[in-house]
C-alpha cells in the first residue's frame, strides 16, 4: 500500500517543504465531510512542520462537521472575503483538495487563479483541469482524506499522525464511503482506517458526532420527503425526491439538512438511479446516486452542468423546479438499457 505518491513523485513537494512556508488550503464550495476532513487533516499535519497555514472555504458547511480540530480557524469567503483574499494573496503554496477544476471553488476562483503561489492539487475526481502546478490525481481513491494519509506517509511523517490529524481524515473517509460501504472502499482503505484509529481517531465518537446530531426539523423534513415526496418509476428503476422553497422554509432548512436524503431513494430494492432536486441560491441543485455501473456522473455532466463520481454525482439547472424534473424524466428513456 501507500504506493500512489511514490508513482507520482513528490520530490518537488519535499523541496518546497524544506523551509517553513505560507500555505493556504482550499476546497470545493458547499464543503462535505471529505472536503473539510482532508483540509483540516492536512492543516493539523502542516502546522506541526512549522508552516503558517490557513484553510479557506468558498462557502459554509453543515454544523455536524464543525467539531473537527482546527475548525474555528477556517476562513469562510462568504463571511470574511477580505481575510480570504488577503491570505490567498500572501500564500506561497496553495493546496487544492477534493476538487478537479477551478469552477468548483466558486468565488475563490479569481483570487486563487491570480495568485502566484505554487498550486498543488490532491484529489480523487476524474479528469483534473490543467490549472495546477503539481497534480496528484487518483480517481480510484475513495476519498481525498485517504490520499492525505498516504501523502503524510510518503513524506516520511508517520510520527506526525496525531489524534487531530487522524480524526479529520477518518471523518473524510467515513463520509465519502457512506461508512465504508461503497465499492471505492478497498482492503487497503480498511488498513488505513486501522492506522487512523491507532493514531487516536475514536471511531464510535466520530460516527456519533456526524450522524447522531440531527435537529428535530431535519428529521421531520426527511419524514416529509419519504412519506409525501418520493416518486418511484419502476419502468426505469429510478426514484426521485424534490423539495420546493416553501417546503424548505416550512422545515426551517439549514445547510446540510438535505444531505443524504437521495440515498434513501436509492435504497429501494432494484432502484438503479436516484435523484434529489431542491432550490438553492436561485437555481435548482441536483444530487444523483446510482448502483453498479450506471454512470451518474455522465448524466450529470451531459445534461445538468455537473459531474462527480460514477455512483455519486451532482448538477444544477437554471430551469424552474417542475421543468427541471420534466427534463430529467425526458432523459430517462435514453438510459433505459443501462437502468434495466
Ligand atoms: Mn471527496
Amino acid at each position: 500500500m501507500d504506493q500512489r505518491f511514490q508513482v507520482k513523485l513528490i520530490a518537488p513537494i519535499r523541496i518546497l517543504f524544506q523551509e517553513p512556508k505560507k500555505i493556504v488550503i482550499t476546497t470545493h464550495q458547499r464543503p462535505d465531510g471529505d472536503a473539510i476532513g482532508s483540509s483540516l487533516g492536512l492543516y493539523n499535519y502542516l502546522v506541526q512542520k512549522n508552516h503558517q497555514v490557513d484553510v479557506v472555504v468558498p462557502s459554509d458547511y453543515p454544523e455536524f462537521l464543525k467539531w473537527m480540530p482546527g475548525n474555528d480557524l477556517v476562513v469562510n469567503f462568504e463571511t470574511d472575503p477580505v481575510k480570504a483574499i488577503r491570505v490567498v494573496g500572501e500564500a506561497e503554496l496553495i493546496f487544492c483538495l477534493d476538487y478537479n477544476s477551478m469552477n468548483r471553488i466558486d468565488k475563490l476562483q479569481k483570487p486563487v487563479r491570480e495568485s502566484t503561489a505554487i498550486k498543488i492539487l490532491i484529489d480523487h475526481h476524474l479528469d483534473p483541469e490543467n490549472a495546477f502546478d503539481h497534480i496528484y490525481s487518483f480517481p480510484e481513491a475513495c476519498a481525498t482524506s485517504e490520499l492525505i494519509y498516504e501523502f503524510i506517509v510518503a513524506m516520511d511523517d508517520r510520527s506526525l499522525l496525531n489524534k487531530d490529524v487522524a480524526s479529520c481524515l477518518y471523518t473524510g473517509i467515513m463520509t465519502d464511503t457512506a461508512s465504508f460501504r461503497f465499492a471505492s472502499m478497498k482492503a487497503d482503505t480498511h488498513r488505513t482506517i486501522a492506522k487512523l484509529m491507532e493514531a487516536g481517531a475514536v471511531n464510535y465518537k466520530i460516527h456519533e458526532l456526524v450522524y447522531d446530531t440531527n435537529s428535530e426539523s431535519k428529521l421531520r423534513l426527511l419524514g416529509h420527503c419519504l412519506k409525501d415526496k418520493l416518486v418511484v418509476l419502476p419502468e426505469f428503476n429510478t426514484a426521485y425526491i424534490s423539495l420546493t422553497e416553501e417546503e424548505l422554509d416550512h422545515y426551517k432548512f439549514e445547510t446540510g439538512d438535505t444531505e443524504g436524503i437521495v440515498n434513501y431513494a436509492l435504497s429501494i430494492n432494484k432502484i438503479m438511479l436516484a435523484a434529489f432536486f431542491a432550490p438553492r441560491d436561485g437555481e435548482i441543485r441536483i444530487s444523483f446516486r446510482s448502483k453498479d455501473d450506471f454512470p451518474a456522473n455522465e448524466l450529470a455532466r451531459k445534461y445538468f452542468q455537473g459531474g462527480g463520481h460514477k455512483n455519486a454525482a451532482g448538477g444544477k439547472s437554471d430551469l424552474p423546479l417542475d421543468e427541471t424534473i420534466k427534463k430529467f424524466l425526458d432523459i430517462l428513456p435514453s438510459y433505459k438499457q443501462q437502468l434495466l
